[in-house]
């Protein structure tokens, strides 16, 4: 049974790290962002308190976040571990995490600001099918158009340079406590996020003991 929490900031990579770690390891990887996405697309009662919290410009409470949490782990569908994207929010949360799951590990993913703010803002999506682009790494073949349905590309409303400030901001503020709390404990791997996202793979697999990554 393998538990890992994996924090970085918005365009780390983190959820394909999760991903790749899921497949091949089946875990299960509870990621709170796509939790809320689903209830929201499939407009459950949550959904509808979550879209209220962000049209008033707001963001999701930790307590919300920490039941949504609780109630995704209480399913026990995770015979093989889980990867958790997106939770503790705070040291408090990340106190009761690990004294209630005896996390293995947190994976740390660094990304310096810039390089956040480089890849967000050349974020590009297809409003139509839901195709992701990247104006520096994954160009659609046609500028501006999206390579499946043929769709005009936008940007994605919260990719504003002010908002991505405050999406920055926030991460630090909120990180930085839990981060410190998990390394009191000895379970951080720090890991680069700026190479390739196999050799960053690679470098997360070695500094948890596991083998490398085989396509
Ligand atoms: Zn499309």
């Amino acid at each position: 049974m393998r538990k890992y929490v994996i924090m970085g900031v918005q365009g780390s990579g983190k959820g394909t790290q999760s991903q790749m770690l899921r497949d091949d390891l089946d875990l299960v990887h509870i990621s709170v962002g796509d939790i809320f996405r689903w209830h929201v697309r499939n407009r459950t009662k949550l959904g509808a308190q979550v879209r209220r919290i962000m049209a008033a410009g707001e963001l999701v409470g930790d307590d919300l976040v920490e039941s949504v949490v609780r109630r995704r782990l209480d399913d026990h569908d995770w015979n093989f571990g889980f990867i958790i994207d997106g939770f503790p929010r705070n040291g408090r949360q990340a106190e009761f995490f690990m004294e209630s799951y005896d996390i293995d590990a947190v994976i740390h993913l660094e990304l310096p600001d810039d390089e956040v703010r480089r890849r967000v803002l050349n974020r590009r999506l297809c409003p139509n099918c839901g195709m992701d682009y990247n104006l520096i790494a994954d160009r659609p073949e046609v500028e501006g158009r999206c390579d499946i349905c043929g769709h005009e590309l936008v940007t994605r409303a919260d990719d504003t340079p002010e908002a991505l400030e405050a999406r920055l901001r926030d991460y630090h503020e909120k990180t930085r406590p839990v981060l410190e709390l998990f390394r009191r404990k000895e379970v951080v791997h720090d890991v680069d996020g700026r190479p390739p996202l196999e050799d960053v793979q690679n470098a997360i697999r070695k500094t948890l003991g596991l083998p490398a990554y085989t396509r």
